[in-house]
């Protein structure tokens, strides 16, 4: 089963939710950190890494003497990566997408698949979780594709605990396709609502079912009860504000090592997902 956790926004304590949840398990687990541009699960885990390999984006490459300037790769390119100025096509890698919508469409085949790197995929062991988690380029914007190399080191059996970017853009997309269900993470504060609502938007989107945890509950508003109420999005853990969590993220400590009713709480909140998403 694959478990995405994700939040509309940074600072929820989605990480802390993903590394405790596959820390807690009894079972085979696998945890992969697709924040490619900032990942940290591996500073709570402290994985052995034992495999490291880079990851490549698809970006076209134009033999000259074959083209005939028809337009044709650049009508089709959304993104504007590639472009015919007057008898000289011009690319721009680091726009483009890897589509390879202008490599079908070229009458000439004048057009090749070259790469460029993105960045790295690391994979490695943290007691009874295996870890993967992708490092980004410096400079380099094109996050999903690595985040597909990632995935792509998905086990094929057991738990999967993706700990997806924040936000709601392609990233996040990237993260979440084709999970069995998507565990959001939020706080109950105005900015907390907002974007978990564009996260709901996104996830139904996907028609993929879902789950609330609630940070720091016991702040805020009760408005995030409501909409979950209102939205029939069930409220599957909340974490009350606790110095003692603070500190312990502050220190890379995981929540399971410092009291093992937290253990618990996470290994539960597996459960809870499992029947969800059997159901
Ligand atoms: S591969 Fe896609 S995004 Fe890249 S230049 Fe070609 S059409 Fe544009
Ligand atoms: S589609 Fe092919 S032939 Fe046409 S302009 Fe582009 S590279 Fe040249």
């Amino acid at each position: 089963m694959i478990v995405s956790v994700a939040s509309g926004k940074g600072g929820t304590g989605k990480t802390t939710v993903a590394t405790n949840m596959a820390y807690s398990l009894d079972e085979k687990v696998q945890l992969l950190d697709c924040d490619v541009e900032e990942p940290n699960a591996h500073l709570f885990l402290n994985p052995e890494i034992e495999f490291t390999e880079p990851a490549y984006a698809m970006v076209p490459e134009v033999d000259s003497e074959k083209c005939s300037y028809c337009n044709k790769c650049a009508e089709i390119c959304r993104y504007s990566a590639i472009t015919l100025v007057g008898e000289t096509v011009l690319t721009f890698p680091e726009l483009c997408h890897g589509c390879g919508g202008c490599v079908e469409v070229c009458p000439e085949q004048a057009i090749a698949e070259g790469r460029r790197e993105l960045g790295q995929v690391e994979l490695g062991k943290c007691g009874t979780v295996d870890f993967g988690h992708g490092r980004l380029r410096v400079g380099e914007a094109m996050s999903p594709p690595l985040i597909k190399a990632v995935r792509n080191h998905a086990h094929e059996q057991g738990a999967v605990i993706i700990d997806a970017p924040p936000g709601t853009s392609c990233p996040v997309i990237a993260a979440m396709n084709n999970a069995d269900f998507v565990l959001l993470v939020t706080e109950p504060t105005p900015f907390g609502l907002h974007d978990l609502q564009l996260a709901v938007e996104a996830v139904k989107l996907l028609k993929i079912p879902c789950g609330l945890v609630i940070n720091r509950s016991d702040l805020g508003t009760d408005k995030v009860h409501k909409y979950a109420q209102k939205e029939g999005i069930p409220i599957l853990l909340e974490i009350q504000f606790d110095r003692k969590i603070a500190e312990a993220y502050s220190r890379g400590n995981m929540l399971a090592d410092i009291n093992p009713d937290w253990r618990k709480s996470f290994a539960g909140l597996y459960r809870k997902i499992e029947m969800l998403a059997e159901c």
